[in-house]
C-alpha cells in the first residue's frame, strides 16, 4: 500500500526492487545514463523553466486542461512540481524513493481526472521541448545525443510508472464494483444462484444457502451441491435445454419457496439463474388470515346477538342470522334497507348523530337503548352499540351489535308498573299521580291552559266493607275504577291513593267550565247501582276540585286545596262536588240546582199547562188551542219553557214531562167536551227526544184512551228539523199517527230549511208561520213576500196556514188580505189557564 504526500495512497502498490531492476534493464538505464543526467543538471536546470512555460502555453490551448489549470495558483504549484521533477531527474539516483515519488505524482494526476492520454501527451511535450533546448545548448552532437537519450529513457520509465497508477486505479475500481455487487446480492432476502453450463455454481448468496440448507464451502458442482430433488431435477433440465423458464413453489421442510429458474446471458456467457423467495411468512399470514376470517364468519353467523356491518350512510352491508330474526327481514331484503328504516321517526336524528360522532372520531363507540321496527310493524326494544371500522383502503363503516332486550324491558316495565300503579285496580298510585300532576302543571303553564284535580272519596265505604266483607269492598273499588275510566278522556290520569280515595287529573283544559259537567257525570256514573253478592249497592261519592293556575301554583297546593274542597263537599251533604274557589261553585250550582229541582218538579206537581186560543180569520171563532207548559216556582211565579225546556231536553226529562203535558191537555180537552163547550182542536208540542222515543204511538194511544180524548181532537206540533233526520222512519211514524186520526202540523215554519215540496211526502195538515215573519210582515217587504208565498204554496198543497205571534191589527189585516186561515197571538189572547179558555169558549168567542 502506498501513501500519498499527505497520507496513504489508496490501494496503489509500489514496485518491487526486482521489478525496478528489471524495468531499468529493459529501459536500458544504467549508471552511465544516470551520470550523464547528473552532468546535464546545469543545462537542464537552465532549460527547465522554458520547457515548463512552453508546456503551460500548450496545455492552456485545450479546454479540458485549461479548466483544470484555471484553479487558483494551479500553475504555480505545477511549476514548482516541474522544478522538483527536474531536480530528481538529475539527482543521479533511480531508487525506491524516486519510484514512489513518481507513483504518487501519477496517482495525484489520475485523481484530479487527468486522463492517461493527456498525461502521456504532457511527457511528449517535455521531450520535444527538451530536445530543442538541449540541441541549442549542445557542446557537440555526441554529447547532445547521449544526454537526450538518457532523458528519453528516464521519461519513458516515468511514463511506465504513470500508466501503472492508472491500471492500478482501474483495477481498484473493478474490485470495488465487484464488492458492491457481492454485497448487494449477499444482503438481498432473495436467494440467487448462477450456474454455468458446465454445472459449476458461479454465484451463490447466503439467502439461497439458508433456503436450500447448502453446506458452507460445499462442492461447486451444482448436482452435488443442491440436494433438493424438485430443484435439482429442474436444474438438470435447465442445463440441457437451450431455453428454460419456469416459476414454481416448493416446500423444503417448514419453508415454502417460490422459485424462478431461467436461462440467461451474463457477460456474454450463457448461464442458468435460480432466484428463490421465501414465502413461508406470507403463506402463514394468509393462512392465519383465512383462519381468523373463518372464525369471524362462524362467530358472526352464530352469535346470539344481532351483528351487522353498516355503511357510513346506514346501509346494511352484512347482517347475521340473529339480526334478521330481530328485525324480521331476510338478508336480501336488508341489503336494500338502511339502519334508519328500522328506526322510529323520532329516533332517526339520534341515529345520524351517533354515526357522525363515530365518523369524526369523537368517541370509540356509541351505545343506546332504542326501539326497532319489526317487519310485522311491532316494536322491539334493543340495545344498539356501534363502533367505527376503517378498511385498509380508508373506507369507513360501522360494526353494529344489536341486542334484543324486549324481555328485560318488559320486566323493567312490569317493575315500573308495580312501582307506579295500585295493585288492586291497576290505576296510578300516589308516586305516579305526583309525577303526572307535575307534568300537567308544567304543560298547562306553557300552553296557558287549565288543569284540574278532582279528589274523589266514596261516602260510607266503610259500611260496605264492614257489612259485606273486604272482598265485596274490593269489588266496589274495582268497579269504581272502571266507571271512572269510562268517564274520562285518554290523557286524563286516574289514581287510587288507597282505601276509597281516588284522584283524577284533567290536564290541558281550555276552560274550567268543562270540569263541573264531568264531576257530575262521575257522581252519576258512580251512583248507578251495582250488585254484590245479591245486594244492590249504590256508591255515593263526594268530589273536591282544584283548578290550576287559579287554586294553586304547584302540586302540593293543588292536592291540598282539592282535599279541602272535598271536605267542604262532604259538609254540604254527600253526593256532590265542590270547587275550591267559591265563585265557580255559585255558577255551576245555579244550573245544577235548577236541574235537580226539575227532576223533582213532576212529582212535586209544579207544572201547569196554559192554553193559547187560535182563531179562524174569516169567522173570528176559536177553532183550536195550543197547550204551552209553565213551571210554577216556590214563590208562585211561572217559569217559561225557554228557561227549562233545553235542560229537560238535555237530561231526557222532557220525555216524562212531555207525556204529562199530553195527558193533561187531552184530559182538559175531554173535560171541555164533557162540559158541553164547543169542540176545538187541542195542539200539543212534541220534542225531538219524545219523537225519537220508542213506543211513541202506544203512549199517545194510551193517553187518548185513558183521558177520553178523541184522536181527531188532538193536533201534534212538530218542527222541520225533526223531519230531516232519517226521513223514511219519520214518514212511517207520521203515517201511523195520521192513520190513528191525529192531526199533524209543522211549527215555526220558515226557520228550518225544508221546502214545501219536501213536505209533500209527509201527511201534514197545517203549517204554522213562525212568529219572526209575522212580526215583520207590515214593515219588511221580504218577510211579507215570504209569508205570502207560504200561504199560496200551502194552499196549493191543501194545507191549513196558521200565523203565530199576531200582535197588531195591521198584521191581522195583512194576514186576512193574504187569505191566511187561522191566527194565534197576543192581539187576541195570551196563553191562559184552562178556566179562562173555558170562559172564552162558553162566551162563543
Ligand atoms: P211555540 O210552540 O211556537 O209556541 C208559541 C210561543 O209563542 C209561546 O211561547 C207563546 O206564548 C208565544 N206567543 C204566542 N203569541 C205571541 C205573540 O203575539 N207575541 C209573542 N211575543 N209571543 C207569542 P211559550 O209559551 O214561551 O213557548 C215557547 C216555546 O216552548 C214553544 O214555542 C214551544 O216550542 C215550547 N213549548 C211550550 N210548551 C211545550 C211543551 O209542552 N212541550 C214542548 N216540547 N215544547 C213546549
Ligand atoms: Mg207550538
Ligand atoms: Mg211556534
Amino acid at each position: 500500500m502506498l501513501s500519498t504526500a499527505d497520507g496513504a495512497i489508496d490501494g496503489a502498490e509500489t514496485i518491487s526492487p526486482a521489478e525496478l531492476a528489471r524495468r531499468m534493464s529493459f529501459y536500458e538505464i544504467g549508471p552511465d545514463e544516470l551520470a550523464c543526467l547528473v552532468e546535464a543538471r546545469a543545462t537542464l536546470g537552465q532549460v527547465q523553466q522554458q520547457c515548463t512555460q512552453a508546456l503551460h502555453a500548450h496545455m492552456l490551448q485545450f479546454s479540458n486542461l485549461s479548466g483544470m489549470l484555471a484553479k487558483e495558483n494551479s500553475l504555480g504549484v505545477l511549476a514548482e512540481a516541474h522544478r522538483r521533477y527536474f531536480a530528481d531527474m538529475t539527482a543521479g539516483r533511480l531508487d525506491q524513493d524516486y519510484v514512489d515519488n513518481r507513483l504518487r505524482v501519477g496517482y495525484a494526476h489520475q485523481r484530479i481526472g487527468l486522463e492517461p492520454q493527456w498525461y502521456l501527451g504532457a511527457y511528449r511535450k517535455y521531450l520535444s521541448e527538451l530536445m530543442l533546448a538541449l540541441y541549442r545548448e549542445r557542446s557537440d552532437d555526441q554529447a547532445f545525443l547521449q544526454t537526450y537519450d538518457a532523458v528519453l529513457k528516464l521519461i519513458c520509465f516515468d511514463m511506465s510508472l504513470a500508466i501503472d497508477t492508472y491500471i492500478h486505479a482501474d483495477r481498484q475500481h473493478i474490485v470495488r464494483l465487484k464488492d458492491y455487487a457481492e454485497q448487494v446480492i449477499g444482503s438481498i432476502p432473495c436467494g440467487v444462484m448462477v450456474i454455468d453450463l458446465q454445472g459449476q455454481v458461479c454465484t451463490l448468496n447466503p439467502a439461497i444457502e439458508a433456503m436450500l440448507d447448502l453446506p458452507p464451502g460445499g462442492p461447486r458442482q451444482v448436482g452435488a451441491l443442491v440436494r433438493e430433488p424438485a430443484i435439482g431435477r429442474r436444474i438438470a433440465l435447465g442445463l440441457e435445454r437451450s431455453y428454460f423458464h419456469e416459476e414454481f413453489v416448493i416446500a423444503n421442510g417448514n419453508r415454502h419457496l417460490r422459485c424462478l429458474l431461467s436461462r440467461a446471458v451474463l457477460t456474454g456467457k450463457e448461464v442458468l439463474m435460480l432466484i428463490a423467495e421465501d414465502i413461508t411468512v406470507p403463506l402463514q399470514a394468509r393462512a392465519a388470515l383465512h383462519d381468523s376470517e373463518e372464525r369471524f364468519r362462524v362467530a358472526f353467523g352464530q352469535a346470539a346477538v344481532g351483528l351487522a356491518q353498516i355503511a357510513r350512510d346506514g346501509r346494511w352491508l352484512r347482517v347475521n342470522r340473529k339480526l334478521q330474526q330481530i328485525l324480521g327481514y331476510d338478508e336480501a331484503q336488508l341489503a336494500h334497507m338502511r339502519l334508519q328504516d328500522s328506526s322510529l321517526e323520532e329516533d332517526r336524528d339520534a341515529d345520524e348523530q351517533a354515526m357522525a360522532m363515530l365518523a369524526s372520531g369523537a368517541c370509540a363507540d356509541v351505545s343506546r337503548d332504542k326501539r326497532c321496527l319489526h317487519k310485522d310493524g311491532h316494536l322491539v326494544w334493543t340495545t344498539v352499540t356501534m363502533s367505527p371500522m376503517r378498511a385498509s383502503d380508508g373506507e369507513l363503516s360501522f360494526i353494529c351489535v344489536v341486542e334484543d332486550i324486549s324481555q328485560r324491558k318488559a320486566a323493567e316495565l312490569a317493575l315500573l308498573h308495580q312501582a307506579t300503579h295500585d295493585a288492586l285496580t291497576g290505576l296510578a298510585n300516589r308516586a305516579l299521580l305526583q309525577d303526572r300532576l307535575d307534568q300537567a302543571i308544567a304543560f298547562a303553564r306553557r300552553a296557558g291552559h287549565i288543569a284540574a284535580v278532582l279528589f274523589i272519596d266514596l261516602d260510607r265505604f266503610k259500611n260496605i266493607n264492614d257489612s259485606l266483607g273486604h272482598e265485596a269492598g274490593d269489588d266496589v273499588i274495582l268497579e269504581v275504577g272502571r266507571r271512572l275510566q269510562m268517564c274520562t278522556r285518554a290523557g286524563d290520569t286516574i289514581a287510587r291513593l288507597g282505601g276509597d280515595e281516588f284522584v283524577l287529573i284533567l290536564p290541558n283544559l281550555a276552560s274550567g267550565d268543562q270540569v263541573a259537567p264531568l264531576a257530575q257525570a262521575v257522581l252519576d256514573a258512580l251512583m248507578e247501582p251495582m250488585v254484590l253478592g245479591g245486594h244492590e249497592v249504590s256508591p255515593v261519592a263526594s268530589i273536591g276540585i282544584s283548578l290550576f293556575p287559579r287554586d294553586g301554583a304547584d302540586r302540593q297546593a293543588m292536592l291540598k286545596n282539592a282535599d279541602t274542597a272535598l271536605y267542604r263537599a262532604k259538609d254540604r251533604g254527600r253526593g256532590c262536588f265542590q270547587f275550591y274557589a267559591q265563585e265557580m261553585n255559585a255558577r255551576t250550582l245555579d244550573r245544577l240546582a235548577l236541574e235537580s229541582r226539575l227532576r223533582h218538579a213532576l212529582e212535586r206537581r209544579e207544572f201547569v199547562v196554559h192554553y193559547q186560543p187560535q182563531f179562524d180569520v174569516a169567522s173570528g171563532a176559536i177553532v183550536g188551542t195550543e197547550a204551552l207548559l209553565r213551571w210554577q216556582q216556590a214563590d208562585g211565579s211561572l217559569l217559561g219553557p225557554a228557561d227549562f225546556i233545553p235542560i229537560a231536553e238535555e237530561t231526557g226529562l222532557i220525555v216524562p214531562i212531555g207525556e204529562w203535558v199530553l195527558r193533561t191537555a187531552c184530559a182538559q180537552r175531554a173535560a171541555w167536551q164533557a162540559a158541553g163547550l164547543p169542540g176545538v182542536r187541542m195542539a200539543v208540542n212534541l220534542s225531538v227526544r219524545q219523537f225519537q222515543q220508542a213506543g211513541l204511538e202506544a203512549m199517545i194511544e194510551a193517553a187518548l184512551r185513558e183521558t177520553g180524548c178523541r184522536a181527531e181532537w188532538l193536533e201534534l206540533e212538530i218542527t222541520e228539523s225533526m223531519l230531516m233526520d232519517r226521513p223514511d222512519e219519520v214518514a212511517a211514524t207520521l203515517h201511523r199517527l195520521n192513520a190513528m186520526g191525529v192531526q199533524l202540523s209543522i211549527d215555526d215554519f220558515g226557520t228550518g230549511y225544508s221546502s214545501l215540496t219536501y213536505l209533500k211526502r209527509f201527511p201534514i195538515h197545517a203549517l204554522k208561520i213562525d212568529r219572526s215573519f209575522v212580526l215583520d210582515v207590515t214593515t219588511d217587504e221580504d218577510a211579507a213576500a215570504i209569508a205570502r208565498a207560504i200561504v199560496v204554496l200551502a194552499h196549493s198543497m191543501k194545507l191549513t196556514v196558521v200565523a203565530e205571534g199576531v200582535e197588531t191589527q195591521a198584521q191581522w189585516d195583512f194576514l186576512r188580505a193574504e187569505a191566511c186561515d187561522q191566527v194565534q197571538g197576543f192581539l187576541m189572547s195570551r196563553p191562559v189557564a184552562a178556566d179562562a179558555i173555558a170562559a172564552l169558549l162558553a162566551a162563543g168567542a
